[in-house]
């Protein structure tokens, strides 16, 4: 089997309301995703979506996907898409580094992968059944008062897992936040406190010393090395994020014990094949991983919820879901969807999810053998 066809479609994605990170220093209205399909000789075709969560939130943009699909496009056609390994030596070889380039093609050739064999991605991953997986919701950073009546309003809509955003420049703002959410979250709800890497070392040390917090603390500063030093003085346990980009920085996390758990998301890491690594590496060191993407359509948040829905228990807490935040809705019912606060991967042959051409409209680009 062979390449021979990679159709590339740009589409802006608004959010239902503007969305604030980080203490309020970060700001998000709409998202900027792209859409690929790759054909091949033997009829068979495989979608894919690469969405960064806007420009500033880490060193990906919508454009550069585009761009770097431009670059690494000419050395796909022709390949086998069904072998995913050496798929991704080739992506590595011709353009190092710029992972979220590269993860919309990778979840396209495991779409392909998977209607080949006839099995569903969450299968392929190893998966006995389409587990159900339950979803986080996203909680934008605002006043205490503000935050609580978010929480309530996704309490309704079955979520039990919660990420409360905070992280600004006022240490008793924060303070504020978490006692005021941590007292007010009912017994069975859990939150994670999503800094967004705004802390500096001292003030987190400061922060987490002087509340008494239940859950998870997540990329409470910059770069790993600063985490790991908060890590070994505090007493939650740590998720880390966006200051893991490679198999190797996951690797650096475990050996300076920086975290007891990471988020897993296939934009960030280059795509399926690589968070699948991570994902096993995670399962072996004990970690406990939300596995979900960066943003997108149900096509994205799909493909990480079969990564998600085939993990053990045990390591896998919620995934959030980008779709349900989107104004617009480019592949109306497909996928993994929130019901009753759990969403449970398409159990057909692949992603389970395909757009329909015509309402993506015209291709940005078509590259051909
Ligand atoms: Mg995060």
């Amino acid at each position: 089997m062979k390449i021979t066809r990679i159709s590339v479609w740009q589409m802006d994605l608004p959010l239902s309301k503007p969305y604030w990170l980080s203490g309020g220093r970060l700001k998000f209205e709409s998202l900027d995703t792209t859409f690929v399909r790759i054909d091949t000789d033997e009829g068979i075709s495989g979608w894919g979506e690469g969405c960064p969560w806007g420009t500033t939130y880490l060193p990906a943009h919508g454009p550069g996907v585009r761009a770097g699909i431009e670059t690494l496009a000419p050395a796909l056609l022709g390949r086998d898409p069904r072998s995913l390994r050496a798929i991704n030596d080739v992506m590595d070889l011709q353009l190092p580094g710029h992972p979220y380039a590269k993860s919309a093609l990778d979840i396209a050739c495991w779409d392909i992968l998977g209607k080949c064999s006839r099995l569903p991605l969450w299968q392929l991953f190893g998966g006995e059944r389409p587990e159900p997986v339950a979803v986080n919701s996203s909680i934008a950073t605002g006043t205490p008062d503000e935050m609580i009546a978010l929480i309530r309003e996704a309490s309704a809509k079955g979520y039990r897992t919660h990420s409360a955003k905070i992280g600004g420049t006022n240490v008793a703002a924060d303070i504020a936040r978490i006692e005021a959410i941590s007292a007010a979250l009912p017994a069975d709800e859990k939150v994670t406190f999503d800094v967004n890497r705004a802390w500096t070392p001292g003030v987190a040390v400061q922060v987490l010393n002087s509340v008494a917090v239940r859950d998870w603390i997540e990329q409470p500063c910059e770069t790993l090395e600063q985490c790991a030093h908060v890590a070994a003085r505090v007493n939650n346990p740590i998720m880390l994020d966006e200051c893991l980009h490679t198999f190797g920085d996951h690797l650096d996390a475990w050996s300076k014990r920086a975290c007891e758990g990471v988020k897993v998301k296939p934009n960030r890491v280059g795509g399926l094949t690589k968070a699948l690594q991570i994902r096993d590496f995670g399962v072996s060191v004990g970690w406990q991983m939300h596995i979900e993407d960066l943003g997108g359509s149900a096509l994205a948040d799909t493909a990480a919820v079969h990564l998600a829905s085939a993990t053990p228990a045990a390591n896998r807490l919620a995934s959030w879901l980008c779709h349900y935040h989107l104004a617009v809705d480019p592949v109306p019912g497909q996928g993994a969807r929130n019901i009753g606060g759990v969403a449970t991967p398409p159990s057909e042959p692949g992603l389970g999810v395909t757009p329909d051409p015509d309402a993506l409209g015209k291709p940005v680009a078509v590259h051909e053998a």
